[in-house]
């Protein structure tokens, strides 16, 4: 028997995607889950455990559920400071555009982030991770971008680097443009130049290895296609993948770039054309859903999650954590805002959460319990899973495995 294999038993059930099939979910009650060198390495009914297991030393499940860790995968995890001022400001009635022209919104966040030395950066990262993964979150995708200029995009990359050598599961992406910052104010074009031309090159020589992705927030106002197509094409040439900030404000045709230059995601989408849509099922673009975002944002277009099911897309659900439309560090309000608000089903749902969600970051062994895959799992002390989403309002908390 291998060392520190176990047998998870004492389950009520497990409940998992099944890797091989999009929208396929197996709810096993009474179930066993052996595991070897952190992977499982069978999983069924208890009843159904093969007899080269019977010595193994068993690990009590405490008659819970056990499902797949959450994967997050759009999250802007480090900036520094908070918007709960501009947050109850707005709610006093003052217009984002005011707050906006006096320094407020992301300028305030970028100034505090600049201000930010690494070690704090990652104090912060790790509070919030620590908060994430006792929550039920085993992974994230997450973001530069309060940075916007070479030397803060360049130590937030440093503070994602020392998060990822303290182990962490983190895929980290680039985006300095995530904004347009004050010195090139009116000039998203320079800009745009000057990020796909000097910094993108320059970031991944200084941290080789640290980020995997690239993207842009492409918007009215913000950057165009054309703008969006040269920095993720400068980052295609750095071996980064393109992912989009894509129609969340209003239609741009972020999700047919997307499908052209083969992205892994394009995230937001409230605004997403049926085309769009098309193109990104053909082109295995994973769509990935933000439903916390419309709501901290007060807006009631939710993204068309039904008609990109309906168009074959692999829809995943993400938190978009950032300190102006979403300071949410909560998996269990995304998968419920899935299912009250986009109208998933609770399987979609949750396989938006883990299995859809792990494949848009190229985690295979993440986001299901079949074989090979990697832990922790997350056991659940609920009654049925569904209740993970019927209680609105419960905090539940799993127990991870280790
Ligand atoms: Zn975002």
């Amino acid at each position: 028997m291998m060392n520190g294999a176990t047998v998870l038993t004492n389950l009520k059930g497990l409940l998992t995607p099944d890797p091989n099939s999009p929208w396929k979910v197996d709810r096993i009650e009474d179930a066993a889950i052996a595991m070897a060198e952190g992977r499982v390495a069978w999983m069924g009914r208890r009843t159904d455990l093969p007899l080269e297991w019977s010595d193994t030393p068993t690990t009590d499940g405490g008659g819970a559920w056990a499902l797949p860790g959450f994967v997050d995968p759009h999250t802007h995890l480090l900036f520094a400071g908070d918007r709960s001022g501009e947050f109850n400001r707005r709610l006093h009635g003052v217009p984002y555009a005011q707050i906006a022209s006096e320094g407020g919104g992301i300028r305030e966040t970028v100034r505090a982030t600049r201000a930010a030395s690494v070690q704090e950066l990652v104090e912060l990262g790790e509070a919030r991770l620590q908060t994430l993964g006792s929550r039920g979150v085993v992974h994230i995708e997450a973001k530069t971008g309060y940075g916007l200029e070479l030397e803060a995009e360049s130590r937030l990359l440093q503070a994602y680097k020392e998060l990822k050598r303290r182990g962490w599961g983190l895929d980290v992406t680039l985006l300095p443009a995530h904004d347009i910052p004050q010195e090139y104010a009116g000039d998203a074009e320079g800009y745009s130049r000057i990020v796909a031309d000097a910094w993108l090159p320059e970031l991944v020589r200084r941290h080789p290895g640290v980020a995997s992705y690239c993207d842009v927030f492409i918007e009215t106002g913000v950057f165009t296609v054309e703008q969006g197509r040269r920095v993720l094409e400068a980052g295609k040439r750095l071996g980064l993948r393109p992912r989009i900030h894509a129609d969340e404000l209003s239609w741009t045709g972020g999700a047919e770039l997307a499908a052209e230059l083969r992205a892994a995601s394009a995230d937001h989408l409230m605004f997403c054309s049926e085309k769009g849509m098309t193109a990104m099922a053909a082109a295995g673009v994973t769509p990935i859903l933000l439903p916390t975002t419309t709501l901290c944002l007060g807006m009631r277009d939710w993204a068309p999650a039904r008609k990109m099911i309906e168009a074959g897309c692999q829809v995943a659900l993400a938190s978009d954590f950032n300190p102006g439309s979403s300071p949410c560090l909560d998996p269990l309000l995304v998968l419920r805002l899935g299912c009250l608000q986009l109208r998933l089903t609770f399987e979609e749902a949750l396989t938006a959460m883990t299995l859809h969600a792990a494949k848009s970051l190229g985690q295979s062994d993440l986001g299901h319990l079949y074989p090979g895959a990697r832990g922790p799992i997350a056991l659940w002390p609920i009654n049925d899973p569904l209740g993970l989403v019927y209680w609105v309002g419960e905090p539940y908390i799993p127990i991870m495995t280790p």
